[in-house]
């Protein structure tokens, strides 16, 4: 994978461009995404953004969102596209896997890739030019120093800051977390030049729920969580029941694996979500827990060092167990006791 500045002089010619990222995208997946979309439409390459799957409808304000090619839905016209594209920017994930079934098209395809990504242990045999920093907040943040770098700051509109903006906060807990560096927080500032209304922002993604949700959530805290002081650990678990009783959504479901975190003493929460195809896992820490790996190594998934998601075959119950047993069998491996 070469450097991605490389890029930019071949970039002066209009081309046909695809943007993609992974399956289910966050606000910090579908930003990036949408804020180079703009960019590189501004500088006259032909753009479309697919995404693997459908997201939250909390993300459909975004500029742009409107014209996100759901490749579930739309796969021979996606194939086309993507087979098609002399350009292929990969975005907010390092492994082509984690784009579901649009992988093995992504895999084929001709087009030069592109990465742009946070997350640890990239695939980089699967991309020509790319960066890769872990350090880095979001991707949002990664696409604000690339458009700086290449020297497209004239197009930094306050539509492209909206959508850098919402990955930022996205990624960062609204600034809490440890990568909201002096960067980030420059960054911020600048995009709020552009005349961004941060606040709309932070309500159009936090404060634009249905009554069911915040039902749920009192539900779930109540009824399916289990805390383990022994450990510092924490657990939730919903089954399918769950999420029909309450008509839960894709989306509905973000940020539930912070609250246990809020607990005084707690250095990890764990989720387990029954989705139909599988138990999907999402892990957050403090510290140096380190659950990326620990996704890596028992649930088949991987992230960031405080912030990673998984999944696995089984049922609930015995994923569940799975996860009770080895908790109690790593912890102090993982820093927990
Ligand atoms: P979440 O729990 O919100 O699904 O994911 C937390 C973080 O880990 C996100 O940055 C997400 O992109 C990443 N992530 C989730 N699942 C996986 C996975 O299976 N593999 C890798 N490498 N990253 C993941
Ligand atoms: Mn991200």
């Amino acid at each position: 994978m070469q450097p991605v500045h490389h890029i930019y002089p071949k970039l002066s010619q209009p081309a046909k461009v695809v943007i993609t990222t992974h399956q289910k995208p966050d606000p910090d997946a579908l930003g990036s995404s949408l804020a180079l979309s703009q960019v590189l439409t501004a500088l006259g390459h032909s753009v479309t953004v697919i995404s693997p799957t459908n997201w939250a409808a909390f993300l459909d304000w975004m500029p742009g969102a409107d014209k996100v090619l759901n490749y579930e839905i739309t796969r021979e016209k996606s194939e086309r596209i993507v087979n098609e594209a002399e350009w292929i920017f990969c975005l907010d994930f390092n492994t082509l896997p984690r784009t579901k079934n649009l992988a093995p098209v992504l895999e084929k395809a001709n087009a030069t890739k592109v990465l742009v990504d946070h997350h640890q242990q990239p695939a980089v045999e699967s991309f020509h030019y790319g960066i890769s920093d872990t350090t880095k907040s979001s991707t949002c943040e990664m696409i604000y120093d690339l458009i700086l770098d290449a020297g497209w700051e004239a197009h930094l509109t306050v539509d492209v800051a909206a959508c850098l903006y919402a990955g930022l906060i996205g990624d960062t807990g609204s600034f809490r977390f440890p990568a909201a560096s002096a960067n980030v927080h420059l960054m911020a500032a600048r995009l709020k030049e552009t005349g961004l209304q941060h606040t709309r922002v932070h309500e159009l993604i936090y404060d634009n729920f249905l009554e069911n949700r915040l039902r749920f959530i009192g539900h779930v805290l109540t009824n399916r969580m289990e805390v383990f002081y022994e450990y510092n650990t924490a657990l939730i678990f919903v089954s399918k029941q769950d999420l029909l009783r309450f008509d839960i959504k894709t989306g509905d479901t973000e940020g539930l694996v912070n609250y246990p975190l809020s607990i005084g003493g707690i250095k990890m929460a764990a989720i387990c979500i029954d989705r139909d195809e599988e138990r999907k896992w999402s892990f957050r820490s403090k510290g140096n827990v380190d659950v990326n790996t620990f996704a890596r190594r028992f649930f088949e998934g991987g992230g960031h060092f405080n912030a990673a998601g998984g999944r696995s075959s089984a049922s609930l119950e015995d994923t569940v167990r799975t996860f009770k047993k080895v908790i109690k069998e790593h912890a102090s491996e993982f820093q927990l006791i």
